[in-house]
């Protein structure tokens, strides 16, 4: 007998995990995606997602100035099957200049991984993305890499997690040495030692133990490494926080692992216990409440927009996130915002190497969607009732400029290309009162350098950006906005839906600007 579509659909949810890894640059993303894509057999040579970065040609490079810089500017997405599990890895870019985009693909992931530098600790970058990811809620593991360098005290990372990101960690596993002297982890879960072996740290020996106090580990790391992992542990017994599913399912607690990415060290280890403890795909809210995975009409959002992703064409590409039902290509969906039925003829899914045809797809699956211009992020796509995903948040700017075009008769492709580029949601616009001038701003600079790219690639505009000197954008409202009283380090300006927005060169302004006007409210973003 045929399994019912609900048992099946049950199952493709249950198998699925989809999350971000977060992390600043240079702490190893781009090694550990490539050992988990192994894993899963997704790519054949080692170095090919490494290639990705510094290779003219890869895949991932769609963009032109991606091949140029040879850095991924836009996320993209992994998917591979390990151990009965469908993962699928949302891809943010790892360069320092990062966008709106790199924080709403992290609204499509169900978890995140944290990954830190043993050396550096908690880096800037991955401050701000942790706080998008705690703004959610959502699970966050942590892998604290490169631990065959001579790194931090774990207990100070331990420290530094909770000071500066306000998270709780239990270590699920703890180095033997560290650095040169690094022997291996002890496995607080399945009480067992994993030992690295030869220079490379390469071969790895699992062997189980009573406890932490085994002789067994005394005669494999030597007595000084066995007494202070003893000390670490029972520490970490009496005064750590015990592992708790709810908490780090709440994203109050985050499960700490220790590898080294490199040497291919903790990471099979992290993926399993990462795939046995990370969600399956969850619910999203929606106008009709809490849409489950398992209810069985399709449904899903779209939270990016690439554009030319293949110069050749102009087309671009919507990433649309599966929140409920089964997707099958060719099927019929309601466009909400449009108000019409549209056929999803081409959807595409994305593989290490290569772009593949997907005939079907699951909640958690990510899928990108031809776009002849038909949509903007935030879209709800559904099968039968008119469901709407709550709004995409959108991310307070902080670095603007004006933008001024060099020939005043391209006046109208500026700005078809300027309404083009903010409905991608990559740039916000703003207008200057009384003069009209045009400011942008955008979370990342690089944003600039596509902007510009992009406005004479695609629309024939040569653009000029000055520039500004500020910092910080707040929504104001207020019954009567006096624009005399945004002078000084401070500007009022308009967005696209004019509301009054101020500038801001510094916090201080801001934080006198709000004292003084007791009766306004300031907000991050749009209201
Ligand atoms: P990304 O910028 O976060 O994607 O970082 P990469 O994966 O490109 O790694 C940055 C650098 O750190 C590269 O030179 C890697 O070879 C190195 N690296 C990554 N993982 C490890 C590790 O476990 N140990 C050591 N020693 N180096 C590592």
């Amino acid at each position: 007998m045929s399994k019912g579509t609900d048992q099946v659909l049950q199952q493709e949810v249950d198998k699925r995990r989809t999350f971000a890894i977060i992390s600043h640059p240079d702490a190893g993303k781009t090694t550990l995606t490539e050992k988990l894509l192994l894993f899963g057999g997704a790519i054949r040579l080692a170095g090919t997602v490494k290639a990705r970065k510094a290779s003219k040609h890869a895949t991932s490079d769609w963009m032109e100035i991606e091949k140029q810089r040879g850095i991924s500017v836009t996320s993209s997405v992994m998917q591979f099957d390990y151990m009965g599990h469908r993962i699928n890895i949302l891809d943010t870019p790892g360069h320092q200049d990062f966008s709106e985009d790199t924080y709403r693909t992290l609204t499509a992931a169900d978890a995140a991984v944290m990954l830190i530098d043993v050396a550096k600790g908690v880096e800037a970058q991955t401050i701000k993305l942790f706080q998008v990811c705690a703004k959610r809620g959502i699970p966050i593991f942590t892998f604290i890499n490169k631990l065959d360098r001579e790194g931090r005290n774990p207990f100070e990372l331990m420290e530094e997690l909770e000071q500066v990101l306000g998270i709780r960690s239990v270590p699920m596993n703890w180095p033997i040495g560290t650095g040169r002297d690094l022997c291996g982890v002890y496995d607080r879960m399945k009480n067992q030692v994993e030992l690295f072996q030869g220079n490379d740290h390469s071969t790895i020996e699992v062997q189980k133990v009573e406890d932490y106090n085994d002789p067994i580990i005394r005669e494999m790391a030597g007595e000084y490494l066995h007494d202070q992992l003893c000390q670490d542990l029972e520490l970490l017994d009496v005064a750590g926080d015990p592992f708790d599913m709810e908490k780090v399912l709440k994203g109050e607690l985050t499960p700490v692992f220790f590898g080294s990415a490199i040497n291919n060290f903790g990471v099979q280890t992290f993926l399993e216990n990462f795939l046995q403890l990370a969600p399956k795909p969850q619910p999203r809210s929606s106008t009709a409440g809490q849409i489950a995975p398992s209810d069985e009409k399709f449904s899903g959002y779209v939270f990016k927009i690439q554009a030319n992703m293949n110069p050749a064409h102009r087309d671009r590409i919507a990433f649309m996130r599966i929140v409920s039902g089964k997707f099958q290509r060719g099927m019929s969906v309601k466009h909400i915002r449009a108000g019409k039925d549209i056929k999803l003829s081409q959807p595409q899914q994305f593989l290490a190497q290569d772009r593949d045809i997907v005939e079907e797809a699951y909640p958690g699956d990510i899928i990108g969607l031809f776009d002849p211009g038909i949509f903007r992020i935030g879209d709800s796509l559904s099968q039968g009732s008119e469901v709407v995903f709550d709004e995409l948040p959108t991310f307070s700017p902080e670095i603007f400029a004006k933008v001024t075009v060099k020939n005043a008769l391209k006046h109208k492709q500026y700005q078809k290309g300027i309404d083009q580029l903010t409905e991608e949601g990559t740039i916000q616009v703003f207008r200057t009162v009384g003069f009209e001038d045009t400011i942008l701003g955008v979370v990342g600079q690089l944003q600039f350098e596509v902007f510009e790219y992009r406005m004479k690639g695609e629309y024939g505009v040569d653009v000029q950006l000055q520039r500004m000197p500020f910092q910080f954008a707040r929504w104001i409202i207020d019954k009567d906005i006096d624009p005399s009283k945004f002078r000084i380090n401070s500007t009022l300006v308009k967005d696209k839906k004019d509301n009054y927005v101020v500038l801001f060169e510094n916090e201080y302004a801001m934080r006198t600007a709000m004292e003084k006007n007791p009766n306004a409210k300031f907000l991050d973003t749009a209201p």
